[in-house]
């Protein structure tokens, strides 16, 4: 059962405040989307947390891309509480052991792009990328910045990371 379903259920008198005037950027946020929605499967999530959700990218740079975020539409680390913070790096730490198991990467690169300014496509809701790396795939930069053919499908990718233990 969906909690944030239940809380909108229960809570009427939030639908003042997602009507409000600061309503539009968290609106057009595929985050906030996914997490108010049911259907996890569609919206690419794999992990609810109590503070955070991990989700794939859906337009990976490489093989694996997870998006780590909290639950909370913030867009400054200084707007995080504590506890979303643990929360995000717990997840971080897990899905790194998740993928370790299931594609064996060499590394990852970790990180945020904080404001427009540093690439973010997402700028109002802050989350951090998880891409696996191999020895030879590409150097740093071109996996940030081009587009490249990815070998295994979100569609393959989703059914490991959300299958039962
Ligand atoms: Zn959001």
């Amino acid at each position: 059962m969906n909690s944030d379903r239940m809380q909108r259920l229960w809570a009427p008198w939030r639908s003042a405040y997602v009507a409000a005037p600061s309503a539009p950027a968290a609106a057009e946020c595929f985050i906030c989307d996914g997490l108010a929605a049911q259907d996890d499967r569609h919206h690419l999530i794999v992990r609810r947390s109590s503070h955070g959700v991990v989700m794939l990218n859906k337009y990976p740079y490489n093989n694996g891309h997870l998006l780590i975020a909290p639950r909370a539409h913030v867009a400054r680390l200084k707007d995080l509480s504590d506890e979303a913070m643990l929360d995000c790096q717990k997840n971080l730490h897990l899905m790194i052991n998740q993928l370790d198991q299931w594609i064996k990467p060499d590394g990852y690169n970790i990180g945020m792009n904080l404001g427009k300014v540093a690439g973010a496509g997402l700028p109002g809701h802050l989350h951090w990328h998880l891409v696996p790396r191999w020895h030879g795939d590409t150097n740093f930069m071109p996996v940030f910045t081009e587009t490249k053919v990815i070998v295994q499908s979100l569609e393959a990718l989703y059914e490991m990371l959300t299958e039962s233990p």
